[in-house]
């Protein structure tokens, strides 16, 4: 008797979870989980598909996490290049305190356009203002979002607008998890989060960590990013930022910290202890604050995510992040020591895809393609010139393969995108829609 299914994918090149290849394998998917992986000649003929995907000449791997992403700056693009300091105080706060509810709306559905098409199937925004439309936009988009409310109740920059008690600021989170926590089939959580330790007050350190811990999810914040968040906690504090956020109750298994540049041997030690999560944008690292200590950080046992740090200087394609990464470390870590395997494409490859789902808190759900997992699931067309013949098509994933290579999107069990075609949204309208209130945030922010 023929078994049911949603999807079938047939006849693909398998990512394994080991992160090794096989071919000629199928992929069943349904009820929003992967049913069965097996080797085409051995599920030919056994399922009755309501949709049925030809996956030959393609990979089939997890779909990828975009661990740290500002929605609301979206339409910032091209507008921070070779710009002075200070950005944030000149162009980031005026921006991103002008922007309205159908302005964030819109940089949401660009963002996740853009993130689909790239191949993201989760993302963990560090948040905005406005973010019931965010959380709208990434609903219909059908892509999985772990969305937080940026929160912020002190700091000499910080517009009126912007400034909240650390009440007002946990209250606003709390109305979106209860308006907005498990929307979209559960694709959608609300998370807390700390903007950073320089805008958070003692008082707001302290609730955010035990109200994450009351709703139990998720704390999203920018950790040791730049040296002067660092130099701000040593004069506060007398301690440095993660010591800091370990006396207030933050630090723990649903944290997750952005950047992570700059790290001591004891940061590291005690991040590891409390099993929170990392991860690194390293385009965002590099221009602005440096190489990461990812070896050591790897070595102590925590996983590290990757994130694009939002649209305004980056591409989002994570393939490229991840050769970014590598040749950073290979120049600054690397070759001091002569290590040519200072950072092993394997080593890569896993933070994207397993530290990614590490980073989204979701390590059981997500991040293999293997039975009973969410069916979170991309396709890449890999018989192009840049990609075939290759003798290591893992290596390959890091040295060539591009975020245009994505083919199709499996996002909870329903394809979103299919043939670069994104079924979920309008993408023409989206981009001219942009286009259009680009220019308008651009004159009522004055910059
Ligand atoms: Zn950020």
């Amino acid at each position: 008797m023929m078994k049911k299914c949603d999807i079938l994918l047939k006849n693909g090149t398998l990512l394994t979870p080991e992160l090794e290849i096989k071919e000629g394998i199928s992929v069943a998917i349904s009820g929003g989980r992967i049913a069965e992986v097996r080797e085409e000649k051995v599920l030919d003929g056994q399922y009755d598909a309501k949709e049925t995907i030809d996956a030959s000449g393609k990979l089939i791997m997890p779909g990828l996490v975009d661990s740290h992403v500002h929605a609301c700056q979206y339409m910032l693009r091209g507008k921070l290049a070779d710009e002075y300091p200070m950005v944030w105080t000149r162009i980031l706060v005026p921006f991103e305190s002008t922007l309205n509810e159908q302005d964030s709306y819109l940089s949401g559905q660009l963002t996740y356009l853009q993130q689909i098409k790239s191949g993201i199937t989760t993302c963990n925004e560090s948040g905005g203002n406005h973010m019931h439309m965010v959380v709208k936009a990434a609903e219909e988009s059908g892509i999985r979002a772990n969305i937080a409310r940026s929160t912020m109740d002190q700091g000499a920059f910080i517009p009126d607008s912007w400034r909240e008690t650390a009440e007002e600021a946990i209250e606003r989170t709390e109305e979106l998890y209860k308006n907005c926590n498990n929307l979209g089939n559960g694709r959608i959580k609300i998370w807390f989060a700390m903007r950073q330790v320089m805008s958070c007050s003692p008082k707001l350190l302290r609730m955010i960590g035990e109200k994450a811990s009351e709703y139990n999810t998720g704390i999203h914040a920018h950790l040791c990013e730049h040296r002067d968040e660092v130099s701000y906690c040593l004069q506060n504090y007398r301690k440095r930022p993660v010591e800091v956020l370990y006396d207030y109750g933050i630090l723990g298994k649903n944290f997750l910290g952005a950047h992570n540049v700059v790290l001591t041997d004891a940061d590291i030690e005690l991040l590891a202890k409390c099993d929170a999560k990392l991860c690194h944008c390293p385009r965002a690292n590099l221009g602005n604050h440096g190489v990461p200590r990812t070896p050591t950080i790897l070595h102590a046992g925590l996983s590290i995510g990757i994130g694009s740090d939002g649209a305004s200087g980056c591409n989002m394609d994570f393939f490229e992040e991840l050769r970014i990464l590598r040749f950073a470390l290979q120049a600054v870590l690397g070759l001091p020591i002569f290590d040519p395997t200072i950072i092993p494409i394997k080593a890569l490859l896993k933070m994207l895809i397993k530290g990614g789902a590490r980073a989204a808190l979701m390590e059981k759900e997500i991040g293999e393609i293997s039975a009973g997992m969410r069916a979170d699931v991309i396709l890449l067309d890999i018989e192009q010139p840049h990609i075939m013949p290759n003798s290591n098509l893992i290596n390959v994933l890091v040295e060539g393969v591009r975020a245009s290579d994505v083919t199709d999107s499996i996002i909870d069990g329903r394809l979103i995108m299919r043939n670069r075609e994104v079924l979920t949204m309008d993408e023409k309208k989206i981009i001219a829609d942009g286009k259009q209130r680009m220019k308008e945030i651009f004159a009522r922010a004055g910059i």
